[in-house]
């Protein structure tokens, strides 16, 4: 059955996805989202962490009667799925399938032995569209869980990472900014945003981060979205080369001959 926004993202729309890969380097969002150019490379952290993903959305819908072993037979499905339809995967020297189908179930181990059930379940993938000021496209996403625990509304997103976050991420995030704006709008009250970190590390933990935003969060948001918009128009995509940029990215070949392409 089709999620509900994958019916939404089928009309013209802006997402924390494009804004963020737009922020990290301008030439990344022009190979993806204009030029829909083929994927040199998609990492294993892509499908694995779509399964991951996956399996706990079950587990937040059937609730406590979902088990560790419902949870891995599901995690195997959604796994091999995945990576069956992955566009050049590439695993790192030392690793395979084998290797990350294990350290699923051992991430999976942790989150349901420490999942929360001190909390009322409001919706699951409930999919947003929104109007921002100045867009010209509606903005679009999904919450992965929406909680109310004592009157306190929370949205609550799942990340897989491949180390503890540090100190302070959370609070600068843009996602908790852009999900929180939209739950106002949608619902009228502001609500607080959690992070749930799972670490692929060798011995799996799960941290939470909670974060607020305000007002004023809000307002500059809606200032760089009209900034982004304007530099897409403009039509002038620079590359943004790092280290950390550029390592895994999924169009390299193509960014290195851009300017022959160009010439
Ligand atoms: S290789 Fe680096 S600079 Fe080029 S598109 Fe990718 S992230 Fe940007």
């Amino acid at each position: 059955m089709e999620r509900e926004i994958e019916t939404i993202r089928e009309k013209p729309h802006w997402s924390y996805s494009a804004f963020n890969t737009f922020l990290a380097c301008p030439m990344r969002y022009y190979f993806r989202y204009i030029e829909h150019a083929e994927v040199e490379r998609t990492s294993i952290s892509i499908p694995f962490g779509r399964a991951f993903h996956a399996v706990l959305s079950e587990r937040a819908m059937k609730g406590a009667d979902y088990t560790i072993e419902d949870a891995k037979e599901e995690f195997d499905f959604f796994f091999r799925g995945e990576t069956e339809v992955s566009e050049n995967l590439t695993y790192k020297p030392d690793e395979d399938y084998w290797f990350w189908e294990q350290r699923g179930c051992d991430m999976l181990d942790v989150a349901l032995a420490e999942w929360p059930d001190d909390y009322t379940v409001k919706s699951v993938a409930e999919a947003f569209s929104i109007d921002v000021p100045g867009l010209s496209k509606p903005l679009v996403g999904e919450f992965d869980l929406v909680t109310v625990d004592g009157g306190d509304e929370t949205i609550c997103d799942w990340k897989t990472a491949s180390m503890k976050w540090p100190n302070g991420k959370a609070d600068r995030d843009l996602q908790a900014t852009v999900f929180c704006y939209a739950y106002r709008q949608l619902h009228g009250r502001m609500p607080m945003f959690r992070f749930d970190v799972f670490t692929k590390t060798k011995n799996p933990a799960h941290h939470q981060f909670y974060t607020l935003r305000t007002n004023d969060d809000f307002d500059r948001f809606v200032y760089l979205a009209g900034k982004i918009e304007k530099a897409v128009n403009s039509g002038i995509f620079l590359p943004v080369e790092s280290c950390m940029n550029c390592a895994e990215c999924a169009y390299g070949s193509r960014c290195k001959a851009a300017h022959r392409r160009a010439a």
